[in-house]
């Protein structure tokens, strides 16, 4: 899903926490927003570490690209995977979560409660427009194909 979206989707779902969560402070709702779209940095250091260009304008050059390959390969069958996106990875939401179990810390919390939401919007879109098969979901895995 393209950061846009999660921007939009983010406030809309932090605001609706915010109205209807009395517990929530607006820090607090602000932190879900912002880790509700902040967490797509990944592809940004994705396409740094692919490209070796620091320029967001080379991220986005780098990402049309990509795109019209990935298109290119479909039209002949081949379903390419996308880069490894750390922050998408089920390993790296399973330590944020063990972090979360551990402190306790509410600001953690509400971290995690917006990224579990971009994670959300991700699958749905992924599974919408037939992507789920691009991802790469497992940092572990990721690492042992390369072996
Ligand atoms: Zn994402």
């Amino acid at each position: 899903m393209l950061p846009r979206w999660h921007f939009l989707f983010g406030m809309i779902f932090s605001v609706i926490l915010w109205l209807i969560w009395p517990q929530i402070s607006l820090l607090e709702a602000v932190i879900i927003f912002l880790s509700s779209f902040l967490i797509d940095f990944d592809h940004y250091v994705s396409a740094v570490y692919n490209t070796g260009k620091l320029g967001l304008r080379s991220s986005f050059e780098h990402y049309e690209e990509r795109r019209k390959i990935y298109l290119i390969k479909k039209a002949k069958g081949i379903f390419m995977k996308d880069h490894l996106q750390i922050f998408h990875t089920i390993e790296f939401n399973l330590l944020i979560l063990g972090l979360v179990l551990i402190f306790v810390w509410k600001p953690l919390i509400y971290a995690f409660i917006g990224m579990l939401f971009h994670s959300v919007l991700d699958i749905g879109w992924m599974i919408k427009t037939n992507k789920i098969h691009c991802r790469e979901f497992s940092f572990i895995y990721w690492i042992i194909k390369r072996l």
